[in-house]
């Protein structure tokens, strides 16, 4: 046997024995792992299938994907169903970071100014990173959070109106409460408004983008709103709270199709991975059951009721609690000699995994950070209810203040 089968059965066993925290984790299903260990890897597909395709663009470029574009149609049908969407959709991008940078391709040149949230905030790398290929080839603008953790909307407004991006992102990998989408698009058609009354320009409306890879699956449920309809272009990936395999979407309104599909092909990627799409078909028929929906409903009720508990612990939450699928803890004011790093290393040794986290107005460096984040979407998917995130967060602290 293969080396590589005795360190998947040492993984497994990890994955088995261990209480998995991590926000943007999940467990796929025995059918999502079967259609991603399918003969489909074996086919190369570059290009799109005919129905997807939109003016300009090629078709495929190799003989034999018959089935492969039945697949590829099909997929793209099915998460058009989940979303309750018109909105044409790209199912190639390998991840979410795949998906920005082709979203990014697809609508701005080198330079062009981005105005999004930082990592420290809970923006993610590929929002404007200075590491990041999105912080070297465009010009960032960071918006702020208040001092409690919530998204400052004004200050997107003033920030809109003062720098005039070609594009505007909403979106977090560690943001706890609900993103008011509709707020945001109204704040961008004021600060154009006002921006060209006060300079006599004609500066036009900019690209209003969502990244919902962490709550898109409390999207699809119904149990956060939509950005269909609003945004412009809106990327995700399918393998947090989507329950999926690991890879991204973009979706775009119809008339963005053609540059979209560009970007991602043979703009910036080669032959999509077959395999993964049929993942992702899978994932999509999974994300319209109504097990799903309850699935996702549990994931919230488990998150609210594990928040509460810390809370009555003594743990300071950032924005003092959830909407979603995690939690942040800050340590800084109510453990200040803690740091995430700590936390998540100790907690490693008791087989609970989480990572660490920066904090509104962070003092310590990203690598040690003030605070971790909590996710549950996975202990949901393992049959956890409310009592058992209790129980963990009780454990937590057990450990913790033995530290
Ligand atoms: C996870 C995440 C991504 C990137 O996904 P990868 O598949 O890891 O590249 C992009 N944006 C946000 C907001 C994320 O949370």
């Amino acid at each position: 046997m293969s080396k590589v089968f005795e360190i998947i059965e040492k993984e497994q066993k990890r994955q088995n024995e261990t209480i998995e925290l991590i926000a943007s984790e999940n467990f796929v299903s025995e059918n999502v792992l079967k259609a991603v260990g399918s003969c489909l890897t074996n086919k190369y597909a570059e290009g799109y299938p005919e129905i997807e395709r939109h003016s300009g663009n090629q078709g495929r470029y190799y003989g034999g994907c018959v089935y492969i574009d039945e697949l590829e149609e099909y997929c793209c049908d099915q998460w058009r169903k989940v979303f309750h969407t018109d909105y044409h959709v790209n199912v190639q991008p390998h991840s979410g970071s795949q998906a920005n940078f082709a979203a990014y391709m697809a609508v701005l040149r080198p330079g062009d100014t981005i105005v999004s949230m930082d990592l420290n905030n809970g923006g993610h790398l590929t929002h404007g990173s200075s590491v990041n290929f999105s912080g070297k080839l465009y010009n960032m603008v960071f918006y702020n959070t208040d001092e409690n953790g919530f998204i400052d909307y004004e200050d997107i407004y003033e920030k809109v109106r003062q720098h005039k991006p070609a594009l505007v992102l909403a979106g977090a990998s560690a943001y706890p409460r609900e993103i008011d989408f509709s707020k945001i698009s109204d704040n961008i058609d004021k600060a154009v408004r006002d921006s060209n009354a006060c300079d006599g320009t004609d500066y036009k409306r900019p690209f209003f983008m969502v990244d919902m890879a962490h709550i898109a699956g409390l999207v699809a449920a119904g149990e956060h709103t939509s950005p269909f309809g609003i945004a412009d272009i809106i990327t995700t990936t399918t393998h947090k709270t989507l329950r999926g395999t690991r890879g991204g979407l973009i979706f775009c309104k119809p008339e963005l199709a053609k540059k979209v599909d560009s970007a991602v092909f043979p703009g910036s990627q080669g032959g999509g991975l077959q395999h993964i799409v049929a993942g992702k078909a899978v994932t999509a028929e999974e994300a319209c059951t109504d097990a799903y929906k309850q699935y996702i409903q549990q994931v919230v009720r488990n998150s609210k009721a594990m928040a509460k508990r810390f809370k009555e612990l003594g743990y300071d939450l950032v924005t003092g609690g959830t909407d979603n699928h995690l939690l942040l803890i800050d340590f800084s004011k109510t453990h200040p000699q803690l740091t995430g790093k700590d936390v998540q290393d100790e907690l490693d040794k008791h087989g609970i995994t989480l990572n660490k986290n920066c904090v509104p107005r962070e003092k310590r460096s990203p690598k040690q950070a003030s605070g971790v984040r909590i996710g549950t979407a996975a202990m949901t998917t393992r049959g956890y209810k409310e009592e058992d995130f209790i129980k963990v967060a009780d454990r937590i602290n057990e450990i913790l203040q033995n530290m």
